[in-house]
């Protein structure tokens, strides 16, 4: 799970910065990049391969809540700032960010498809489809050549995204994976995160850091059951050739979810097309072979032109962390909760990662950017007591010591 090397980390023995972040996935990079927008100085912890889990494991579908009319529900599911993702994340990647939201200017990231197809793969998910596309009356959607029918969700280059990210925050990283227990608390809530070589403090601390924020949590104040998981069981099959298909793939003639979302991805001289719908959700019981088979089954009905013959497949278990919710509702927001000076944080879906940023600014707005401070006493139990240095030293230039980037599933 590892590729190209960036430079940049931070190697000091005790470091004082604005906002302090645990993570390394797309919601506590783009907060860091936002923070520095800002002029705050940041530190970003976490393990090496950065890149985060569910980041990774994502399909990169930033969709605006179009796929959830097959709950027959699409206006309550799918809410405004939901709505507004696609277009908000367009303006992003054309490099016009909103100053002062949530947004990042994202120019150089790739996009994979301009637009996810809705797609009736048989006879009997023809009325399904038809339903979905009634309740989206209004929302653009354009009929096209394969028989599906364009959403205004697309596909994002999540390699690209991350990198652009890391880049953005280059020399603030500590790559270490935090200790609940070593994460000191105080009259404020946090006082200090003690690593192995380094001490942090920070006016503010985001907690990011997807499944690993069910036991950071507690020790918060958050409470231990804050937090929650869903499983999935993602699969993908290494094909010689197939046109690329971005397609939320109705088989079935009822159901509440697409049977398989499908996006295609560069395998070197294959085709990686990346599977996950309700194949995924319902595929967390099945062994890595059953759901390779019912993978191929699903397949065969949705994209019956790809020749199955001489394809291979993978499949991974992963699962979503999420904010606790009752079993009947489905989390259409980011989400943001402070205990003192902590934020923990979940975007809940990659495409709500401005979102995100939108609430994280609110709580940062009175915060007003100070110089970070460096200590060489060794890592330690105090807060640091350390010479004060340019910003630059510290958040900007790092050691240069080489940071891992995580791979997608397949790679
Ligand atoms: C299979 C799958 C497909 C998806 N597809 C889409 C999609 O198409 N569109 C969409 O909008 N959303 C999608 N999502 C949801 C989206 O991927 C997630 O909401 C988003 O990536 C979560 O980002 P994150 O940074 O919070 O978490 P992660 O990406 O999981 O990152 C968590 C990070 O925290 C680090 N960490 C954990 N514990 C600690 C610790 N103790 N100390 C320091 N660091 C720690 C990890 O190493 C990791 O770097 C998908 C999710 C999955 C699982």
């Amino acid at each position: 799970m590892r590729r190209r090397l960036v430079h940049g980390a931070v190697n000091e023995s005790a470091i004082h910065v604005d906002v302090a972040l645990v993570g390394g996935g797309v919601a506590s990079l783009w907060l860091a990049c936002l923070a520095r927008n800002r002029g705050l100085s940041v530190v970003v912890i976490a393990p090496e391969p950065l890149g985060g889990e569910q980041t990774m494991a994502s399909q990169g579908i930033i969709h605006g809540g179009a796929k959830y009319s097959l709950h027959g529900r699409a206006k309550k599911a799918a809410p405004d700032h939901l709505a507004a993702m696609p277009s908000r994340w367009r303006r992003c990647l054309a490099g016009n960010a909103v100053g002062g939201s949530g947004d990042i200017d994202l120019s150089g990231v790739g996009v994979l498809a301009e637009h996810v197809e809705l797609r009736a793969c048989t006879r009997r998910a023809q009325l399904r489809k038809r339903a979905a596309l009634r309740l989206l009356a209004g929302a653009p959607n354009t009929p096209v050549q394969s028989g599906g029918t364009r959403l205004p969700d697309f596909v994002v280059d999540v390699d690209g995204l991350i990198a652009r990210l890391v880049r953005g925050i280059e020399g603030c990283v500590l790559p270490a994976k935090v200790d609940p227990e070593k994460v000191r608390l105080g009259d404020k809530g946090v006082a200090g995160i003690d690593l192995a070589a380094t001490t942090v403090t920070a006016e503010r601390y985001v907690f990011a850091a997807g499944a690993g924020n069910a036991d950071l949590a507690p020790r918060l104040g958050f409470g231990a059951d804050a937090t929650m998981l869903r499983a999935l069981h993602q699969a993908w099959a290494v094909v010689e050739h197939s046109p690329p298909t971005f397609a939320h793939c109705l088989v079935r003639a009822f159901g509440t979810e697409p049977d398989v979302t499908v996006t295609t991805h560069d395998g070197g001289n294959k085709t990686i097309l990346y599977l996950g719908g309700h194949l995924a959700t319902t595929g967390v019981a099945r062994s890595a072979d059953d759901q390779v088979a019912a993978a191929k089954r699903t397949l065969a009905s949705a994209l019956p032109h790809v020749d199955l013959g001489s394809t291979q497949f993978g499949a991974l278990h992963v699962a979503r962390a999420e904010p606790r919710r009752s079993a009947a509702s489905r989390v259409d927001d980011a989400f943001l909760a402070t205990c003192g000076n902590a934020l923990l944080c979940f975007p809940v879906k990659l495409s709500l990662a401005p979102r995100l940023g939108d609430l994280f600014l609110r709580e940062v707005a009175g915060l007003k950017p100070v110089v970070p401070t460096r200590s060489d006493a060794p890592s330690g139990r105090s807060a640091p007591q350390g010479t004060r240095v340019a910003a630059r030293t510290v958040v900007q230039q790092g050691q240069g010591a080489p940071l891992e980037l995580a791979r997608r599933p397949w790679a």
